[in-house]
């Protein structure tokens, strides 16, 4: 047995499940000279190999259409065409030509004017993927095909990973990166799947046969435990769950604290699945929809259509309230269609309110699909990431231009609609009194606020320790903001993690917080604490 101890818990509860290990694959093309007399082999390689992915493609659009465009492009001829000539010319092995030529179209794609077109480019980057996975004959391994309980180990996840698996089965995550506000952690959260993040040994720690315990409460790992600790542990998660059965007790209580203020608690959601989940939880809403997960799991920027049916989704599902996050995307959150340069200080960098600002087109469409979906429900907007009343000014002059188009077009949506901020950046607390007479609400984002306040990155494991959103400056920050808004009125919520953190319930109820927004998984243990 070998034991690894972590000192944070991203996502709390115990797992006891066989390991699967999630490896991405080494693609580099193989490097071996072709004879005269064995290019035919390769082609033949070649031919085996687009057989045999488009018949995969093809059952993959069976079940989701966004994959029929890939069928297209592994058959069409300009791609078999650049692949073959080069293996012909004799210079290219099947590996090499495979990968030089799908860069080759990719490019073709990019230069395209069709925005549409364009975006196809992602699509010809995964079929070449899938070509060499093929050639190299790896096994690729797929997330979602996973049926059966398992502990996900890898180096790291990536939000386009994690969005792909079914949490009915993945009873438990250890990555050896990120932090416990890493977005991996998030999600976890946010489907109560027990996380630890940031586990130095883990990958040299499991086989691929091994068993796992992890107790995502202490921090504790267990491979391929005794008989009698597996035993243990089994009795401890009775015990946890026993104890969530307790808690649950409180589920049809009004959060109403000792001095009989009725506090609001909300759930943080990156898709409207995670809102079906989360129903009989009795909550007041969505204080966080994080919107950037429909731009990540599609091929191609999201159109109008597809988000206002999203949103409202959304709207119709929870009708009290549905707070949707404009955009967030930079920092560790990338779009698989859509190539970013390269920056030194991602989280200082081209991210959230920045691009859409940049990005008009973009954001039109986003806020045309959220105003029309208002019309369905009680709808917020929210914007990420300001530092700035002139970009909080910018941002809510494009609302108004939405605004403006519906009723031209005479498409419904709520007139009323309230135009709120994160706040989740020091200029923003620093001009907390200002924001606060322009911006309908705040909502503290304090997993951005306190990696910006300390200067401490939140994915970087080696400072995990100094990342404590309970720093007294973090706490000071809170209260600022808390105090600037109700100065002028304005509802204060937290959807930072902290919010979630049934330790911190007290302090932020003396600063007064309004509103609690948090991971699902979270909302029985904080109202709890909150009825105390
Ligand atoms: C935050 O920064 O606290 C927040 C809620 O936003 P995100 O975690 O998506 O950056
Ligand atoms: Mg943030």
């Amino acid at each position: 047995m070998k034991e690894i101890n972590v000192e944070k818990t991203a996502s709390r509860g115990i797992a006891i499940a066989p390991v699967y290990i999630y490896e991405e694959a080494d693609l580099t093309p193989a490097d071996y000279p072709v004879e005269k007399e064995r290019i035919g082999e390769e082609l033949e390689k070649f031919e085996q190999v687009k057989r045999d992915v488009i018949a995969e493609l093809e059952q993959l659009s069976e079940a989701n259409p966004i994959f029929a465009a890939h069928v297209a492009i592994a058959g069409d001829y300009t791609m078999v065409e650049a692949i073959t000539s080069r293996i012909q010319s004799g210079e290219k092995n099947v590996e090499q030509a495979i990968a030089e030529a799908v860069e080759e179209v990719a490019e073709l794609f990019r230069q395209m004017d069709d925005e549409y077109m364009r975006e196809r480019s992602a699509d010809v980057l995964d079929i070449g993927k899938r070509f060499l996975t093929k050639c190299k004959n790896i096994a690729v391994q797929d997330l979602s095909a996973i049926n059966e309980p398992v502990i996900v180990v890898a180096r790291d996840l990536f939000p386009s990973d994690t969005v792909k698996m079914n949490p009915e089965y993945v009873k438990g995550i250890i990555t050896k990166e990120g932090g416990v506000t890493s977005h991996v952690s998030i999600m976890a959260k946010n489907y109560g799947i027990p996380a630890l993040t940031g586990v130095a040994g883990i990958l040299d720690a499991v086989k691929p046969e091994s068993m796992i315990c992890m107790d995502a409460r202490s921090g504790r790992i267990l491979v391929d435990p005794e008989e009698e600790i597996l035993a243990e542990y089994k009795k401890r998660q009775q015990e946890e769950e026993a104890e969530q059965e307790r808690i649950k007790k409180y589920r049809s209580m009004e959060p109403v604290t000792a001095d009989g203020k009725r506090i609001s608690l909300c759930i943080n959601v990156g898709s409207t699945d995670e809102i079906k989940h989360a129903l009989d939880k009795n909550i007041d809403g969505v204080g966080l929809f994080r919107t950037e997960f429909l731009y990540m799991e599609n091929s191609h920027f999201p159109t109008e259509e597809e988000q206002f049916a999203v949103y409202k989704e959304a709207a119709v599902l929870c009708p009290k309230e549905v707070t949707i996050r404009t955009l967030d995307i930079g920092g560790d959150k990338t779009l698989p269609y859509y190539e970013f340069e390269k920056e030194e200080n991602p989280f200082l960098g081209w991210r959230a309110i920045r691009i859409s600002l940049d990005m008009p087109e973009m954001f039109r469409e986003q806020l045309r699909a959220i105003l029309r979906a208002s019309a369905y429900g009680h709808i917020r907007i929210m914007f990420p990431m300001l530092i700035s009343l002139e970009e909080l000014r910018k941002a809510k002059e494009m609302v108004e231009k939405c605004k403006d188009e519906l009723r031209k077009e005479q498409i419904p949506f709520d007139e009323e609609i309230e135009v709120g901020m994160m706040m989740e950046t020091p200029a923003s607390v620093i001009l907390a009194d200002e924001f606060a007479k322009e911006a309908d609400f705040f909502s503290i984002g304090t997993n951005d606020l306190t990696q910006y306040i300390l200067a401490v990155d939140r994915g970087n494991k080696k400072i995990a320790s100094r990342y404590d959103s309970f720093h007294p400056a973090v706490m000071k920050a809170i209260e600022t903001i808390i105090q600037a808004g109700h100065k002028y009125d304005r509802k204060v919520g937290m959807c930072g993690e902290l919010a979630g953190d049934v330790n911190a319930v007290s302090r932020l109820l003396e600063m007064g917080l309004d509103e609690f927004s948090m991971s699902a998984g979270n909302v029985d243990y904080v109202r709890s604490a909150i009825i105390g």
